[in-house]
């Protein structure tokens, strides 16, 4: 089976409006853009997976059931649309976290792309061919490392904008609808190529 290109989409203020160590479903919310980007997205007929570092596992605020629910809620949300949520994966580690066993350094917290390439592996995804889309530099790189192309959301949620060669966005969008109009553009079949 041929390896497919993916969409990977950061959650909290790319995908949904960033409420932080939110879980509770009631309060979940596009992002804006999002919603308009997210339609748009699943006329290509990609996978779209959820790529998102969620501490407050580590920190014991809440446990891995709670995420479930999350994942739940969004994957309507996606079908509101008309889009599948193929994939959630999620990094419960950080540092100095309170639970021992999540107090650790992994290597799938972003910007490191344990987690892409995880999700690669299990969805069969061809990791040059994709795009992730976030928010923060931390996403970039994460992208990056992965080798595939980055879109970064330029909506002011970066405030340390720290430097590095990882960290140069392919692309830069104000939202998530801008967002995947540079990425459907990307799958257009090129001028003479067409049947
Ligand atoms: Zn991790």
């Amino acid at each position: 089976m041929a390896l497919r290109p993916a969409v990977f989409l950061d959650k909290d203020g790319t995908v949904l409006q960033d409420i932080p160590y939110n879980v509770d479903p009631a309060r979940m919310a596009f992002a804006p853009g999002a919603r308009e980007g997210v339609a748009r997205l699943a006329v290509l007929g990609l996978p779209l997976i959820i790529i998102t570092n969620q501490p407050g596992i580590a920190l014991g605020m809440f446990g891995a059931e709670a995420l479930r629910a999350v994942r739940r809620r969004l994957a309507r949300m996606f079908e509101e649309e008309g889009a599948a949520l193929a994939g959630f994966h999620y990094c419960p580690h950080l540092p100095g976290g309170a639970l021992p066993a999540y107090a650790v350094s992994c290597a799938c917290r972003k910007p490191a792309p344990g987690l892409l390439l995880a999700a690669a592996e299990r969805h069969r995804i061809d990791l040059g061919r994709s795009w992730f889309v976030g928010d923060i530099l931390d996403d970039i790189e994460a992208g990056r490392r992965a080798g595939c192309r980055t879109v970064l959301i330029d909506n002011g949620n970066e405030t340390e904008w720290k430097p590095g060669e990882w960290r140069v966005p392919h692309r830069r969008a104000p939202d998530l609808a801008a967002a995947s109009r540079i990425v459907a553009a990307s799958f257009e079949p090129a001028e003479g190529a067409r049947a």
